[in-house]
């Protein structure tokens, strides 16, 4: 189902910005720089101004917008584009991209780190027999998974083989959670689900002996789904046993057993924050009109700046990212938490040197906007290892995915991230072949002309 697909190569000769295949119908914003806040800024390090169509297949569809956040008058909140990996095809966004190749390392010290980015397992333990996850009546379901159903776990095993294979020797490696399948609560209870996370919590911790994992939860991972508590709670303090070897520090311990967040100093001038941004999504209902839940953003804007004062970089790693998700222009945070939330990232965009979120389980990227109205904070959404494709009542039906991981290169000095390899499996051919063949989707920073 590739072959009307556009290839990175193809995309990076198109400087257009938007794009669209003939399989999906998926709607991008053009973005327009002229609209956007600090545009000479933007205007000098991204020559491009774009408003054309896109094309292909007659299926796609274009249309030019301003993206801004529900409280953005006010603030110097993030410009918010996706591009997306339906199918084995990417769609991007090539001038915000070039505005992102910006933030990131013009250079390497000759000092590079690297580091793996997985996401969203969701783990069917049904997949085989009852296919709880499946969306549509699978009859012959594949050994590596199915595009409307969520990972077997020979894909699980699979994918973090093929990591390895790929590249073993990583600095690190950041899990931003939703390991529990989209299955209904009542064929899931509290045991169920640690369960599921120790099977995947083991998986990567043999797959990659003596690497720390910076694992965070996803909505998924709480039971019932989505109520993470803003007290403490059996999965917390469950969780932070199972992942006390890589969180180690006491006081990060009680952190995570308060609310699911740790800090943790990856080199001296390093440091990581794993944050619980569940406690702000929207179908969190035991939130609503707390202020703070859990005291994480007051934790937050103390942990930044006690980084500041030791002059360290930051990377924040959680699973639902803040802003607005597009094509669906769904906002994930609960209205209360955009401001707060993004003030403290705006606060300390100096020190944040990127952060990587999941949930969406498309390829994504936003940029941050410093107080000064500058871009200055590149948030990376990294895609699904799930290909499980959305349904829902009203009979709208999401793209499928085919599942990726990504390997992130960085500055181990500056902490500056230098580029991404986005890898993906072709999931009919893995299945006809009956082997994950992992391959590279593209690289970041080569397609977008560094
Ligand atoms: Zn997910
Ligand atoms: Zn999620």
């Amino acid at each position: 189902m590739s072959g009307n697909l556009k290839t990175p190569e193809t995309i990076s000769r198109d400087k257009r910005c938007s794009y669209g295949d003939s399989h999906t119908h998926v709607f991008l914003p053009v973005l327009e720089l002229e609209d956007l806040p600090s545009r000479q800024a933007l205007r000098g390090k991204a020559r491009c101004r774009n408003t054309s169509a896109a094309s292909g297949g007659g299926a796609s569809v274009s249309r030019r917008e301003r993206i801004v956040g529900p409280t953005a008058s006010s603030l110097p909140l993030a410009v918010t584009h996706t591009y997306s990996d339906t199918h084995s095809n990417m769609l991007q966004l090539p001038c915000l991209a070039a505005v992102v190749v910006t933030l990131m390392a013009s250079c390497a010290s000759g000092d590079t780190g690297y580091f793996w980015h997985v996401t969203d397992f969701h783990y069917d333990f049904t997949y085989w027999d009852h296919q709880l996850s499946c969306n549509n009546n699978v009859t012959n379901p594949g050994p590596l998974g199915d595009y409307w159903c969520d990972s077997p776990w020979r894909l699980v095993t699979d994918t973090i083989a093929a990591m390895g294979d790929i590249k073993s020797d990583v600095d690190f490696l950041i899990w931003t959670g939703d390991t529990v399948a989209h299955i209904e609560d009542e064929h899931l209870n509290v045991s169920l689900n640690m369960e599921i996370m120790q099977n995947l919590t083991d998986a990567l911790d043999s797959g990659f002996p003596n690497k720390t994992i910076y694992a965070t939860f996803g909505n998924h991972d709480y039971h019932p789904t989505n109520q993470f508590p803003a007290t403490g709670s059996e999965i917390y303090n469950r969780t932070a046993e199972m992942w006390k070897k890589w969180i180690q520090e006491e006081e990060q311990m009680n952190n995570f057993r308060k609310g699911g967040y740790y800090t943790k100093s990856i080199w001296p001038n390093l440091r990581i924050v794993g944050l619980n941004t569940n406690l702000y999504y929207t179908s969190d209902k035991v939130t609503v009109n707390i202020p703070d839940p859990t005291g994480q953003l007051a934790w937050l804007s103390q942990t930044l700046q006690n980084a500041k004062n030791k002059t360290e970089k930051v990377i924040v790693t959680a699973h639902i990212p803040p802003g607005v998700h597009t094509p669906s222009r769904v906002v994930w945070f609960q209205e209360a938490f955009v401001a707060p939330f993004m003030t403290i990232i705006s606060n300390f965009s100096d020190i944040i040197v990127g952060m990587h979120f999941g949930h969406d389980h498309h390829d994504g990227f936003k940029v941050f906007y410093d107080s000064q109205g500058q871009p200055a904070v590149p948030l990376f959404v990294a895609p699904s290892v799930t290909p499980w494709r959305y349904k829902l009542k009203t009979g709208e039906i999401g793209p499928p995915h085919n599942p990726a991981v990504r390997l992130v290169s960085f500055d181990r000095t500056s902490g500056k991230h230098l580029n991404i390899q986005q890898y993906r499996l072709d999931l009919p051919q893995g299945n006809l072949q009956k082997k994950a063949n992992f391959t590279l989707l593209y690289n970041f920073t080569q397609i977008h002309h560094r």
